[in-house]
């Protein structure tokens, strides 16, 4: 395998927030397998699971224990990476989807805010060696004791830019909400312009700021591994 033809690409919560935006997804990953990719996907709860599952913690315990919280939260990752299989499958595209633990993605034992350590490629390749669309889930790990761990809000965009340096790939695809990365949140602020590049020294001053497109620490990975981040707006058809 040509590390050339290995591309991450990483969808975001909007991104997988429909079945329907599931199946846009599907065919966009068909399209590149059709092109000869091999690819890693690394995908985010759907919509704001994240924010409901935290939601149920809080009617619990205004203290949820932080291994328990972890355990909750990384099951929103594996709904949606179990239903891009199914979507692709349902195509023609083979593809199997993994959890951190079955890839052997190894963080620091400090639960809801975790460190990636070291990233499993093992299984990983095996699938690509057979022609698989490979499926990660974002956002979780396991520590040294087999313990789910998070890598903080907004963290699977760390778990795609860490595959990326694991694996060689040097292209790591975002899709988010945004068409890029722009000068000032494009929300709050429509006057804001949209930057056309960004060096990794200003995208890690705007994320460490609180720009949330990108989570800080992929962008202290990108830099340290050379790994190209290029952000994509909405999908067509969603
Ligand atoms: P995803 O679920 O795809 O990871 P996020 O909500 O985490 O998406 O990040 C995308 C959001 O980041 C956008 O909707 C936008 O409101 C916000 N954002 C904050 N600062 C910026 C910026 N400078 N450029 C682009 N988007 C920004
Ligand atoms: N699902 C997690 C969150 O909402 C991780 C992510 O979206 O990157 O924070
Ligand atoms: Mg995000």
């Amino acid at each position: 395998m040509s590390e050339l033809h290995l591309i991450v690409q990483k969808y975001g919560g909007t991104s997988v927030g429909t079945t329907e935006r599931i199946k846009a997804v599907a065919q966009r990953i068909k399209g590149y397998v059709e092109s000869g990719y091999s690819l890693v996907v690394v995908v985010s709860a759907m919509g704001k699971t994240t924010d409901e599952l935290l939601t149920l913690a809080s009617q619990i315990t205004s203290k949820p224990d932080s291994r328990e919280l972890d355990m909750l939260l990384a099951t929103g990752e594996q709904v949606s990476i179990a239903l891009l299989a199914m979507a692709l499958h349902e195509i023609g595209i083979d593809a199997i989807s993994y959890t951190a633990s079955q890839i052997r993605l190894l963080t620091d034992g400090n639960f809801t805010r975790a460190r990636i350590a070291s990233v499993g490629t093992e299984r990983i390749l095996d699938s690509i060696k057979k022609n698989r669309v490979v499926i990660v889930a974002g956002f979780q790990g396991i520590d040294a004791d087999d313990n789910i761990t998070t890598l903080g809000r907004g963290g699977s965009d760390t778990s795609a830019v860490a595959l990326a340096a694991a694996l060689g790939a040097r292209d790591c695809e975002i899709y988010t909400d945004v068409e890029g990365v722009f000068t000032a949140d494009p929300r709050l602020i429509p006057e804001t312009k949209k930057l056309s590049e960004i060096s990794y020294d200003e995208m890690l001053e705007l994320a460490r700021l609180g720009a949330a497109v990108l989570h800080s620490r992929s962008v202290e990975f990108a830099k340290k591994y050379g790994v190209h981040a290029v952000l994509f707006g909405k999908l067509h058809g969603t």
